[in-house]
């Protein structure tokens, strides 16, 4: 069996099971095997009466004894009835509307039954119960996936099941670090990550695969650095004499940190070997105007420029801006984006493909599309946390000899960056430009909504904007969560009535997202209720409310982040917190945030509260290729796994060397850091 066929040439895989499982990202066998449970059910099997909790489900082996009659209810309900014997006690169990359930039963065999039991005088009752044979052959845990509304555990279970009857994963780890570490093979661990023996084992499997991910994620890392820091040549442009002028006309001096971060991005521009850094400030810190100056430079060698922005309205954002700041120092801008019209995106190629020194502005499709730059001297990421290490090394193979820079407003501390980013140069803004307001933020439980809507209002007829943002629609509807619809709905009928109000939201077209945006900057629109699309990059400096809704369900620096949407302006800005505060993390995070407006500290401590997926906003996306462990978390586990892929990647036995093309070659075909042929 090939792990990269389809998972719908499995038997009894039809084209509902086929939408399902490729709804929920499974194309591959590959990827079936990498789904991993979300968690685990522990079932108590065949425990003693005594035992029973009616809240629990447990599993008992009960052997069938007698099938009643079935029987119609007032409720036209067919109730079917079967007796069976557990430990010398009868056990009612019956099931609702499922009559052919019988059929499945023989009298005198034994089951395994799983579900709630209650004691009913002297006999045991279960309703529903589910014949759990098959899954519960060899353990006692059960897997629980996450689902859609045609994935089932039970679909999920069979198939997996199937496969790894099929399969045999080589072990893909060097010998001598599964054997330092004790670790149980690849094999074992995809085996018991799925269908776990028992808790011993299964944390055995999950200790594995942790380091499996993190070490993949470091030899890739390090063979990019490699890659990087060796004989790859650069550019050395000139220090263009236009730059004195430019940072004259600017409106506004530049801040002592701005200008240290613009020295080294200089400096770096200047030599030969090519420039690979990452620049993090915070939100407002002003890291565009850096990106701008830093592609002057370039333009002025005769070289082109790329700014690549992660969302289409941040990109027509830089751009205007770009406009703004180089009028009059005849530098050409161009905009590339998804709604770029068909003849002006040839005619923008054409010139890409000519050479001309253009400073080129556009979403990350441009790397994906056939875009040819001729004379490509520096690429610019805006807003680096959408863009992973995948996309990082893609950029550079495109682009052998110009200049790299990512940007981020993500503060990341120094420990972590050195694994994470180990391939990049940093440089920090750590100073926000003069005479920023702290913005007010306040925090109301859900019952106390309205008074946050009522200042909202009240800034409204102040001639102000407000921006409202809500979480991700989710799958999940008992977790209740205010989606952006639902919200509009609420407050056109109720608390702002009659205030212009527009909907933004990641599944609309670029064009239409483009057009409200656009509203909204014009002041047409006066409040905007969106999903986090506006968590990057976005300047309107009249808004001055930002309410968050769910709060809850927010990292903390993408509320801090989110928080910087307004104060942009010359106007006393606010930050409104909704949230179900029903426990006390809730309360202190919401806490961090009415108190702190330090975008360092509000990180740390919510690594200190919450672990990093939250921090980096990645497990929202998945995007980081991690399944299983946190970089921050597991910092241990990364190190270890750092230090032992330094050991590999540069040791050149035939076995690591084998290795590492081997992770190479895997890592073409997935996106995810655990991976095997
Ligand atoms: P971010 O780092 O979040 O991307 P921006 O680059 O969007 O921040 O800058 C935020 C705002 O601050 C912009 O309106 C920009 O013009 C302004 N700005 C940037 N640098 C300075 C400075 N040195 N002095 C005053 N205003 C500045
Ligand atoms: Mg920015």
């Amino acid at each position: 069996m090939n792990i990269y066929s389809y998972v719908h040439e499995l038997k009894g895989v039809g084209p509902k099971a086929k939408e399902a499982l490729n709804k929920a990202g499974i194309y591959t066998i590959l990827d079936l095997l990498l789904y991993f449970p979300r968690d685990y059910e522990n079932i108590d099997l065949n425990i003693d009466i005594e035992d029973i909790d009616e809240k629990q489900k447990i599993a008992l082996d009960c052997t069938l004894i007698e099938v009643k009659r079935d029987v119609r209810t007032q409720t036209k309900k067919t109730l079917t009835t079967l007796i069976f014997n557990y430990k010398g006690l009868k056990v009612r169990a019956v099931w609702f509307n499922q009559p052919y359930i019988k059929m499945t039963f023989k009298i005198g065999e034994t089951y395994k039954l799983l579900g709630k039991y209650k004691k009913k005088g002297k006999d045991l009752e279960v309703m529903n119960p589910l014949n759990a044979c098959k899954e519960l052959d060899k353990t006692e845990i059960i897997p629980k996936y996450n689902l859609n509304s045609n994935l089932t555990n039970k679909l999920l279970s069979k198939l997996i099941h199937g496969v790894l009857d099929n399969v045999l994963i080589k072990e893909n780890l060097p010998l001598n670090i599964v054997d330092k570490y004790n670790f149980i093979s690849l094999n074992d661990s995809i085996r018991e990550i799925h269908f776990p023996k028992d808790r011993v084992t299964l944390k055995k499997a999950k200790d594995r695969l942790k380091f499996q991910e993190l070490f993949t994620y470091s030899v890739k890392i390090l063979m990019l650095k490699n890659h990087i820091k060796g004989d790859r040549k650069g550019i050395g442009f000139k220090i263009s004499e236009e730059l004195a002028l430019l940072k004259e006309k600017l409106p506004f001096s530049l801040t002592k940190a701005q200008s240290r971060v613009m020295r080294e991005i200089l400096i770096d521009e200047k030599k030969t070997s090519p420039m690979n850094r990452l620049v993090q400030g915070d939100v407002g810190s002003g890291k565009t105007i850096i990106a701008i100056i830093a592609m002057f430079n370039v333009i002025k060698n005769g070289y082109q420029g790329v700014f690549m922005a992660p969302t289409e309205i941040l990109a027509n954002q830089h751009y205007l801006e770009i406009l703004k700041v180089l009028e009059g120092f005849d530098v050409e801008v161009e905009l590339l984006t998804g709604s770029t019209k068909g003849k002006e995106k040839l005619r923008i190629k054409e010139r890409i493909r000519n050479g001309d020194p253009i400073i080129v502005v556009g979403t990350h499709a441009l790397i994906e599309d056939d875009v040819e730059f001729k004379r490509l001297g520096m690429v610019i990421t805006d807003e680096q946390h959408r863009f992973g290490v995948h996309q990082r090394s893609r950029l550079i193979n495109k682009n052998e000899e110009a200049d790299v820079l990512v940007m981020t407003a993500t503060p990341i501390p120094r420990t972590l960056s050195l694994y994470l980013y180990s391939d990049l140069d940093i440089s920090i803004i750590d100073e926000l430009p003069p005479g920023r307001q702290k913005i007010d933020t306040v925090f109301y439980n859900e019952e106390n909504r309205s008074l946050g809507y009522e200042l909202a209002l009240e800034e409204i007829k102040k001639g102000r904007q407000v921006y409202i943002v809500c979480p991700l629609i989710e799958e999940n509807e008992d977790l209740k969560i205010k989606s952006v619809e639902e919200t509009y709905e609420y407050l056109v009928e109720g608390l702002l009535k009659g205030v212009p109000i527009e909907i933004l939201h990641g599944k609309m077209k670029p064009k239409e997202k483009d057009e409200i945006m656009k509203r909204f900057k014009v002041g047409e629109t006066k409040v905007l209720i969106s999903t986090t699309v506006i968590e990057v990059g976005v300047n309107v400096p009249n808004a001055s409310v930002m309410i968050i809704e769910n709060a809850e369900r927010f990292g903390l620096s993408q509320l801090h982040q989110l928080r910087g949407r307004v104060g942009r302006g010359r106007h006393k800005s606010y930050c409104i917190l909704i949230a179900k505060a029903n426990n006390n993390v809730t309360k202190k995070r919401m806490q961090i945030m009415t108190m702190s407006s330090d975008g360092f500290y509000i990180a740390e401590q919510d690594l200190k509260i919450r672990g990093g997926g939250e921090l980096f906003g990645f497990r929202q996306h998945g995007d980081n290729g991690l399944i299983l462990s946190d970089f921050v978390e597991d910092i241990d586990i990364l190190k270890a796994a750092n230090n032992d892929a330094k050991f590999v990647v540069e040791s050149n036995t035939m076995e690591n060397i084998k290795i590492c093309k081997e992770i190479v070659n895997s890592l073409e075909n997935t996106t995810k850091y655990i991976c095997f042929n």
